[in-house]
């Protein structure tokens, strides 16, 4: 097998906020477009920026990228090779493709001011674009702070052809005479990122469409290091329903928001897969597996993607119908615990924190199985199904009133649905049978449904909005269910 040809791609997110979404979608199609074709997938840290890069950030970067099963072959720091980009600025120096600029920070603010007053776009001047041997020399002596400017060669056209947008030309007499190296011995992002792509072998820089227009740059530096540079695909933006830059401002927008959220990470890769790209059918379900061997940079559009968080729900809402019941309590268990209804206690055991009772993985699963055709998002079982790992319940009495029910139909409604479940076996206590058993119970007392199973629903759950009183009855067990019933008879005496 030939490796000579082995495509190599990167993921190059800078540590200074929490994983944003728009930066998943970035790599999750680098890393598909890598691993459809067995190549390796780089995952570089470009922690450049000593203000704004955090630890913390970064932990929040890979802790996102193994949740989502991303995994990275190689990974890098770019503050852990700082010499290396010294090394290449002065390189740029001696073939006179960057020069030193001395310029204080007060001259460049006073020109930006000008600038701005005349309307202009900021701009260096090449203030020292030209200044002589002996000069430069004098300074440097002198240990005069300074940063190493590119030096942009004028009247020249650049031209990219870009796997997804196709052919884009920029005049180099707009492009500004860039900082390489800060004052700091730091390296700005357009020289560390193409000294890396070239190190680190990158054969295809697949980055977010905001990146295009710093690609000239990069494309000159590659030819002032007479290096030859690696392919381009910028994908598209990721827009909100108003066709803006999807921002803070219309929601989550960070990985672990949407984690915390209870969206899958199954759903959030295959939602992503189809923000951008187009499977050329109507498919829309896709497996890791499949969207290896199907993702293709020739099927990103150049449009922007709009993030419709309602589709997004209707992702997660049937991914997580197509969960066992076994997977699905795992998942929801987090949840659960972190709304403290329950903590683990041991192998599948765990003790419900409102009642100290001591309870198996099997109970969990009868709970969550309530929910598993109706929530939208994890997080939502831990509100739904409060009233199950809850002792005593506390809601009004008003609410037990179907329609125009007086407290004696209270009363007299409550006393049945005791007395019927009260004469079910324990074995036999299943939704099915005390279905039919209720159902019965309504005709014989001449009652309508609502009248019978309301009054009985929100003794059990306490709320309006629950599962069928059935299914509860049977998950909660005869004996919490009774004792439920003897509660709100408590509250109409
Ligand atoms: N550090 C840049 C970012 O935060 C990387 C851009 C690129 O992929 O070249 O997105």
């Amino acid at each position: 097998m030939k490796t000579i040809n082995k495509i190599r791609t990167r993921f190059a997110p800078s540590p200074t906020g929490l994983l944003h979404i728009g930066n998943v979608r970035t790599a999750l199609y680098a890393y598909l477009f890598a691993k459809h074709d067995k190549g390796d997938f780089i995952l570089r840290i470009e922690d450049t920026d000593r203000k704004r890069s955090e630890a913390k950030y970064e932990k929040d970067i890979t802790y996102g990228l193994k949740w989502l099963g991303l995994e990275y072959d190689e990974i890098y720091k770019q503050s852990e090779r700082l010499e290396i980009y010294r090394k290449h600025a002065k390189d740029l120096l001696e073939k006179g493709a960057a020069y030193y600029c001395f310029c204080t920070e007060e001259r460049l603010e006073k020109l930006r001011r000008q600038q701005q007053e005349k309307k202009l776009p900021p701009r260096y001047d090449e203030h020292c674009r030209n200044l002589s041997k002996e000069e430069i020399e004098k300074k440097l002596k002198n240990k005069t702070p300074y940063v190493i400017r590119m030096k942009m060669p004028r009247n020249r056209v650049v031209e990219i052809n870009d796997l997804v947008r196709g052919k884009v030309e920029f005049n180099t007499n707009l492009l500004d005479d860039q900082v390489l190296l800060k004052s700091d011995g730091f390296p700005t992002y357009h020289l560390a990122c193409v000294v890396d792509d070239h190190l680190m072998k990158i054969t295809h820089v697949v980055r977010a469409e905001e990146w295009l227009s710093s690609t000239p740059k990069h494309i000159l530096l590659y030819e002032a290091f007479e290096w030859t540079p690696p392919k381009f695909a910028h994908i598209p933006m990721l827009l909100s329903p108003d066709r803006k830059k999807l921002s803070k401002r219309h929601g989550a927008v960070s990985l672990s928001d949407y984690r915390k959220q209870g969206y899958l990470k199954e759903v959030i890769l295959n939602f992503m897969l189809l923000l951008g790209w187009n499977p050329g059918s109507k498919k829309e379900i896709f497996s890791f597996k499949e969207m290896i061997k199907e993702f293709s940079l020739k099927r990103v559009h150049k449009a922007g993607a709009v993030f419709d968080i309602n589709r997004l729900d209707w992702f997660n809402g049937y991914y997580i119908r197509q969960k066992d019941l076994d997977e699905f309590a795992n998942l929801c268990i987090p949840h659960l615990e972190k709304a403290k209804l329950i903590h683990k206690i041991g192998e599948n055991k765990f003790e419900i924190i409102d009642t100290k009772e001591k309870v198996y993985k099997d109970f969990i699963k009868k709970a969550v199985a309530l929910e598993q055709k109706r929530i939208k998002k994890l997080s939502e079982v831990s509100n739904f199904l409060k009233f199950f790992f809850s002792g005593k319940l506390n809601y009004e009495k008003s609410l037990l009133f179907w329609k125009d029910m007086k407290d004696k139909d209270i009363r007299n409604s409550l006393e049945i649905s005791y007395k019927k479940l009260e004469e079910i076996d324990k074995d036999g206590f299943s939704a099915k049978n005390i279905e039919a058993i209720l159902k019965k119970a309504v005709e014989e007392n001449n009652l309508t449904n609502g009248e019978l199973l309301w009054p009985l629903r929100v003794a059990l759950t306490s709320s309006d909005r629950s599962p069928g009183p059935f299914e509860v009855a049977e998950a909660l067990g005869k004996e919490k269910s009774l004792q439920r019933i003897k509660e709100a008879q408590k509250k109409i005496l």
